[in-house]
């Protein structure tokens, strides 16, 4: 199964990209996550993309296809992918296509008044990478799986979100009706309880 997860900053993709990777036995591709751990190791794609994310804005196609195309090539990703924040702009999805075109796209929809306070209230966990918001925290500093460090991401700031939510009307919203037109598309409401989006999920996976 090949399966694309689209939605806005903060729609709960990566959150549920977890559960379903694992339910369909396909690696939860994240860029997000890719290119944090590239910052981390300051490899040249790191580099490269640090002054976008911390801006809010999106990473060049370039060098977001050919990170993508390389982690598609691996093995793990023989029976398929669940590709999580890519992609991103129509000249992605073209060269996705190109590439491995994906079976299904669900749409993750959530009203942009809910995203603000879910972006600020995020904290990720250094060690285990786990994301939780503080509205369900006992600790905002302890992650409550691990007992790792909680931090806030440098994007997470209310500034950055602005340009982030821009971005995804501007650039990414348009492939609801590119996949719309292949026929590709799955709508699911995420503004709901976790468990009940990951059960709206898997029924439209059917
Ligand atoms: P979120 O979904 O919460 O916005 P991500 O972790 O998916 O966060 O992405 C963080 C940042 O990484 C984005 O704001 C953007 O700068 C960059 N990025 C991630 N995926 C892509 C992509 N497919 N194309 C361009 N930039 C990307
Ligand atoms: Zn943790």
């Amino acid at each position: 199964m090949k399966l694309i997860f689209l939605g806005p900053p903060g729609a709960g993709k990566g959150t549920q990209a977890a559960g379903v990777s694992a339910h369909l036995g396909v690696p939860h591709i994240s860029t997000g996550d890719m290119f944090r751990s590239a910052i981390q190791n300051q490899t040249p794609t790191g580099l490269e993309a640090k002054r976008y994310i911390d801006a809010g804005e999106l990473v060049p196609d370039s060098v977001t296809i050919a990170m993508v195309k390389e982690r598609l090539s691996m093995d793990d990703c023989k029976p398929g992918y669940l590709l999580d924040g890519f992609p991103r702009t129509v000249e992605q999805a073209i060269a996705l296509d190109d590439i491995s075109a994906p079976d299904a796209v669900v749409d993750i929809d959530v009203p942009d008044e809910r995203l603000m306070g879910r972006l600020t209230g995020r904290r990720i966990c250094g060690k285990c990478q786990g994301t939780f918001h503080i509205s369900k925290l006992d600790d905002e500093k302890v992650c409550p799986v691990c007992g790792g460090e909680l931090y806030q991401r440098n994007d997470d700031k209310p500034e950055t979100i602005d340009t982030r939510l821009k971005a995804y009307h501007e650039q990414t919203e348009p492939l609801i009706g590119y996949y719309k037109g292949l026929g590709k598309l799955r709508t699911v409401n995420g503004d709901g309880q976790l468990e009940d989006v990951f059960k709206a999920i898997l029924a439209t996976l059917e």
